[in-house]
């Protein structure tokens, strides 16, 4: 799940360690990548839906269960829907390959800035047995090359 307070600080950290030109120039060319994640989280099952989460807190949420990935419309208009999209296909790629959640457990660093906002947020945030899992989801959503790592995780696992 990412929350919306969760969200909305990540994204913050995540713009606040990029110089503008950069993060347009990287945003284009991982946007080029979203496609093929959406047909890859297809193909192994998955449903993606653009529907309030229940609770009306979360702007994005994946179901295990019925290996469904639900994205809150209003996430288009903050700008955020790539890294809640992000988010929750980790899940599903965690959720792999028999619907009990489970780390990748790739070795990924990201910068010092985005690792200590992941921790706050982890730490503040999240339920004690999710935080592994979803200390994952972030790191994973934060790297330029997200969608790549993602669809090979599927390809993996699922
Ligand atoms: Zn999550």
């Amino acid at each position: 799940m990412l929350t919306l307070r969760a969200g909305l600080a990540l994204l913050t950290a995540l713009l606040g360690v990029h110089v503008t030109g950069t993060l347009t120039a990287t945003a284009a060319a991982a946007a080029a990548d979203l496609p093929t994640l959406l047909a890859t989280l297809k193909r192994h099952g998955f449903a993606v839906v653009q529907q309030q989460p229940p609770g009306g807190t979360a702007y994005g949420l994946f179901d295990a269960d019925r290996k469904l990935l639900m994205i809150a419309p209003i996430t288009h208009d903050l700008g955020i829907a790539r890294h809640v999209l992000l988010h929750e296909a980790v899940h599903a790629a965690q959720s792999c390959p028999d619907g009990r959640m489970r780390l990748i457990g790739w070795s990924l660093s990201t910068s010092p800035a985005v690792a200590s906002r992941i921790r706050y947020l982890i730490t503040n945030h999240y339920q004690q047995g999710d935080q592994t899992l979803e200390q994952e989801a972030f790191l994973i959503q934060s790297q330029t090359n997200a969608e790549a790592l993602i669809v090979k995780a599927l390809n993996q696992r699922c």
